[in-house]
């Protein structure tokens, strides 16, 4: 595999990613780059789900391999919401403040404030074939929100074993134990064994 289409737009998960590839002599290639501009629409019903729609999508334009994302937050008194609805839990367009807001209210009765971050990663390789990659990471939902680092919900994630929140931690520190870099690790590994 010489080149690997990244599903996003996302610059911060570019950034990442491509760091983490740096070894591979890949090279990672935008949407942009690609030419494909248009917006894919979340419409399944699970983070794998979405992620593979998206992946599918763009190989479908494509036919290089490609990798795509979906993460979110799941809150066990909540049900399991925001989840896949995490980027737009209180309406669009999104917005981090009004959905820890929501979030924070729909919480002021509960005792359980157990949550976890997911992210699904979909690896669609040269034989068109599918692979998935999981992390997660388990926590609390704060009173209050703490901290000014971060995005999305990380004022209000506390994770298990740590007295900071994620917005507290410097961006090397969450890197360090989130979600998406335990997906991005289980990546790495199946990568080490296949190139
Ligand atoms: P995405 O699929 O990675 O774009 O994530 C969807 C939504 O989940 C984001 O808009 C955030 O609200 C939330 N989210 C995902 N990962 C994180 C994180 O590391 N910190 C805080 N919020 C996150």
């Amino acid at each position: 595999m010489k080149k690997l289409v990244l599903a996003t737009s996302n610059p911060g998960k570019l950034k990442e990613i491509t760091a983490l590839l740096k070894e591979f002599s890949i090279e990672v290639q935008t949407l942009k780059q690609i030419g494909f501009s248009k917006e894919i629409q979340e419409t399944a019903n699970t983070f794998k789900g979405n992620a593979l729609l998206k992946a599918q999508t763009v190989y479908d334009y494509t036919n290089q391999p490609i990798l795509a994302d979906d993460s979110g937050l799941v809150v066990e008194a909540l049900n399991g919401a925001p989840g896949i609805y995490s980027a737009r839990y209180a309406g669009e367009p999104s917005n981090a403040k009004s959905n820890i807001e929501k979030l924070l209210l729909n919480m002021q009765q509960q005792e359980n404030r157990q949550a976890y971050f997911i992210t699904q990663l979909c690896f669609i390789d040269q034989q068109a074939k599918t692979h998935f990659f999981e992390g997660k990471i388990n926590g609390e939902i704060l009173k209050h929100p703490t901290g000014n680092n971060g995005f999305g919900y990380d004022p209000i994630f506390k994770p298990n074993g740590y007295d900071l929140s994620f917005a507290q931690m410097s961006i090397q520190e969450k890197q360090r134990i989130s979600h998406r870099s335990k997906a991005l690790k289980a990546f790495k590994t199946f990568l080490d064994n296949l190139l």
